[in-house]
């Protein structure tokens, strides 16, 4: 909350780290997971728990993880947790690698769309596509006013 245009925060809301940074910790991260009831996928697009992960590299990880979007963080295990994690940090490298930027909502919005990324995506922006890895076709469903992209094969719901 601002108490006007000028004034400092009043509220000052914690953002968290990129998961490239050397700095990032890996146990806060496991911890917030563990104590969130709400969507996985949800808790990723949380700032306040990871920063630099939007909605295409959230179903990029999620899909090389083979954890379905819908799965309630709380309910991962710590196995699945590092396993979703280390996905995020190829995925975002790779993105990195092949010139696009960590925040892939910023990507998006200067090209309008997924850009030169989107012939390495496996998931996102493929409904009705078959899954890379199985064959079977990726799910496009509505989430949080945008969408999640996934494999229901591969990626099932618990
Ligand atoms: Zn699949």
């Amino acid at each position: 909350m601002l108490d006007g245009p000028s004034r400092i925060p009043t509220q000052v809301v914690h953002i968290a780290r990129d998961p490239l940074d050397p700095l990032f910790d890996d146990t806060e991260f496991r911890r917030a997971v563990r104590t969130r009831g709400s969507a996985i996928k949800r808790v990723l697009l949380d700032q306040q728990v990871i920063s630099g992960v939007g909605n295409i590299y959230a179903d990029e990880s999620l899909w090389a993880s083979r954890i379905h979007p819908e799965t309630r963080a709380g309910s991962l295990s710590t196995q699945a947790v590092n396993r979703l994690l280390a996905e995020v940090r190829t995925v975002l490298a790779k993105a990195l690698a092949e010139g696009g930027t960590s925040f892939d909502a910023q990507y998006v919005n200067v090209n309008g769309q997924a850009g030169y990324f989107a012939h390495s995506l496996n998931a996102y922006g493929r409904g009705g596509q078959p899954c890379p890895r199985c064959g079977g076709l990726i799910r496009r469903e509505a989430f949080m006013n945008r969408s999640s992209h996934y494999c229901p094969r591969c990626q099932r719901r618990r």
